[in-house]
């Protein structure tokens, strides 16, 4: 295992690095295609929106799933898109689809929110702001039923979290399995 210190001190030594040691060299996310005696060029991964697969750069059509990103882009509201990205398996695309949702408060991110938030039970962060979403939610029956259903998330934080937002809400907890909450509290 090369040092970062000692790869640039080879970098420093050596004017142009033969392809594959400096492909040896750079973790996978920074490194750049070379072409011999050019500068490097950087390249960010692209993925593709609907299957979350890595795409070459150029592709309109995802080779995976086929499908036409610019016409599935155009024709899928934002909301959906938003929500459609919370099974995105890069926690921090989820992250910034949660916040988004809680920004615009479309009752619609209730359900797919805390199916989320269940989805990754060791995902504390996320089960916070999964909270904080759902809590800025307009007044509604789906509102309450999402806070409950957060409540059998199996990280404490936020089954408390869950429970003081109801109560500052003026809600009062009602999980659906009363056992579960005695358990866990
Ligand atoms: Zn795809």
């Amino acid at each position: 295992m090369i040092a970062y210190r000692q790869i640039s001190q080879i970098v420093s030594m050596t004017k142009v690095i033969p392809p594959p040691l400096m492909e040896n060299l750079l973790p996978f996310r920074v490194r750049p295609e070379w072409k011999q005696g050019e500068k490097a060029v950087m390249t960010t991964p692209r993925y593709c929106p609907v299957c979350f697969k890595e795409i070459p750069p150029e592709d309109c059509v995802c080779p995976f799933c086929k499908i036409d990103i610019p016409v599935w882009t155009r024709s899928t509201p934002y909301t959906s898109r938003l929500i459609h990205a919370l099974n995105n398996p890069h926690s921090e695309v989820r992250m910034g689809s949660i916040l988004s949702l809680g920004e615009r408060g479309d009752l619609e991110a209730a359900r797919a929110l805390v199916d989320c938030a269940l989805r990754w039970p060791t995902d504390v962060v996320q089960g916070l702001e999964i909270v904080r979403a759902v809590g800025r939610l307009p007044d509604s029956p789906e509102r309450k039923d999402a806070l409950n259903r957060l409540f059998f998330h199996s990280s404490r934080p936020v089954r408390k979290a869950s429970e003081r937002t109801l109560r500052d809400l003026g809600a009062t907890l009602r999980p659906k399995n009363p056992e579960v909450r005695q358990r866990r509290l």
